[in-house]
């Protein structure tokens, strides 16, 4: 075997109702597209040459010890509840311990049909396989919690959509593939036993700072998912992105970001942003995000309440309260996060009402998101040249009303940096936490289109930028020109 992979398998002792084994269908012609190699080590993966990888990686080779499975899950799909989801076109091949010691998942997506695929063909075709990659990879670069990306392979084979599309597996490492929707699952079919070994695996896996011999354990267990994934939410928040698709089964219990299908990055800022062509209600625009965060969780919380301490009322105002004390834990990530894009360090009580009034003027002015910030670092001076920022205002606004309301703006807000602390200090902290490159959707769409000819060189070269987005890197910077703009983006299951 070329290739060796130290797999563990903890997952698949689990109850057998959480998952169903199968094997991924073999795919005429694996060619390897990207492999991850600084994370290949992390998990302690050897491979000798690239076939044996585009072999593994594309399903064709299982790989020994691997003990391939789909899990099955429910999900909240945009509010209304389908009690049978699951793996229809991933497949775990089993969990491995990386040299930090933590159990990761990995998964081959578009691998074949499984119990779960209903009329899907549990295939995936390159151009999703592409976006996932630079998106997971982009956003771990920009230190926000999510799956990684560890192989790209092409196979071969055509996937039939809106059109013919070359096909592709796609690589995924995740902390584990656990979902809300997994908890829905086992509570939706009143399997308790199944319930509480998968809370224990949970637990283990994802927090062992708590003890397992604590009677609120459970209580615990909710607590710590609803915490990060308040903080995950925020992150998101202030980047700009939209997730697109937060149904319950789209949302992992280790606060890892998962599934990257219609998201984006926002160009122009606009709180009722909707990317997805899925989402017609645009339950899922940026400024909805934290609310659907809570709505997710409360159905987490009904899926866990028989495990709660006390009994029912007692489980259902415990569950309330750590609902509660989420919008608080979001707001405290997101103002601390939004104090320190402004480099006013600490957060004051003034921070807030000072970052709302800018977001109102950029939604005013359709000025691009995330280079606004980037080019604030230049403005800390009291006599620094404001002009880059004022170009950023969309020429196409008749008046000077929202310069001049920038100006007073940008007044304010150098006022509060010399009044906390300097302007080098400020500078210095902005460009540390304001991306110079992100994933934008037409710099993503024209990777894609080269890649479907079968011309990586785009892919690579983003792929590459979006390694160190806070270093400059003029030729992927640029938000898109009248006529590049990406206004939707489509699941491309
Ligand atoms: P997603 O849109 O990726 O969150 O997927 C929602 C559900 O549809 C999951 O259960 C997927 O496994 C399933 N699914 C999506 N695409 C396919 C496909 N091509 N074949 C089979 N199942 C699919
Ligand atoms: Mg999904």
């Amino acid at each position: 075997m070329s290739v060796n992979i130290p797999f563990i398998n903890e997952f698949s002792q689990l109850p057998e109702a959480c998952f169903s084994r199968v094997l991924p269908t073999p795919v005429s012609q694996p060619t390897l597209v990207a492999f991850n190699h600084l994370l290949a080590d992390s998990l302690g993966i050897s491979s000798e040459h690239d076939a044996g990888l585009a072999a593994v990686f594309s399903g064709n080779q299982v790989p020994a010890n691997a003990d391939p499975l789909a899990m099955a899950y429910s999900g909240h799909q945009f509010g209304h509840l389908n009690p049978q989801l699951g793996d229809g076109r991933a497949i775990l091949l089993g969990d491995v311990r990386d040299n930090r010691n933590q159990l990761r998942d990995i998964q081959l997506k578009g691998s074949g049909r499984t119990p779960y695929s209903r009329n899907g063909d549990g295939r995936s075709p390159l151009g999703p396989a592409m976006r996932e990659y630079l998106l997971c990879e982009a956003m771990h670069a920009l230190g926000v919690p999510t799956t990684r990306a560890l192989a790209l392979v092409t196979t071969g084979d055509t996937v039939y959509r809106e059109r013919r599309e070359p096909g592709a597996v796609f690589t995924r490492v995740a902390a584990s593939h656990i979902r809300v929707g997994t908890f829905q699952y086992l509570a939706l079919r009143r399997d308790e036993e199944s319930l509480r070994a998968l809370a224990d695996h949970t637990l283990a896996r994802h927090f062992p700072d708590i003890s397992p011999e604590s009677e609120s354990r459970y209580l615990e267990l909710f607590t710590e998912i609803v915490r990060q994934q308040a903080e995950l939410i925020a992150r998101w928040m202030l980047l700009g992105f939209i997730h697109g698709v937060m149904n319950t089964d789209n949302m992992t219990v280790s606060g890892e970001t998962i599934d990257y299908g219609p998201c984006a990055f926002m160009d122009n800022f606009s709180r009722s942003k909707v990317f997805s062509s899925i989402d017609q209600q645009g339950r899922y625009a940026y400024q909805n995000q934290p609310a659907i965060g809570q709505w997710n969780l409360a159905r987490l919380a009904e899926a866990l309440l028989g495990l709660f301490p006390g009994d029912e009322d007692d489980a259902v105002a415990a569950a309330t309260q750590v609902l509660n004390d989420y919008s608080q834990w979001h707001q405290q990530a997101w103002e601390s996060g939004m104090s320190e894009k402004l480099g006013l360090g600490t957060t004051a009580e003034q921070d807030r009402q000072l970052a709302e009034d800018l977001l109102t003027l950029l939604e005013q002015g359709r000025i691009d998101y995330s280079h606004f910030f980037h080019a604030l670092a230049q403005c800390t001076e009291q006599d620094a040249d404001r002009t880059p920022l004022f170009l950023l205002i969309d020429p196409a606004i008749p008046g000077d009303a929202t310069r001049q309301q920038l100006e007073e703006w940008l007044n304010r807000w150098q006022d509060e940096v010399s009044n906390r602390t300097s302007p080098e200090t400020a500078a210095q902290k902005m460009r540390s936490v304001n991306p110079a490159v992100i994933p934008r959707n037409h710099r993503i769409a024209e990777a894609i289109n080269a890649g479907e000819q079968g011309d990586f060189s785009v892919f690579y070269a983003l792929a590459d930028a979006l390694r160190s987005p806070y270093q400059e890197h003029p030729e992927f910077s640029k938000g898109p020109r009248s006529g590049e703009e990406v206004l939707r983006t489509f699941c491309g299951t």
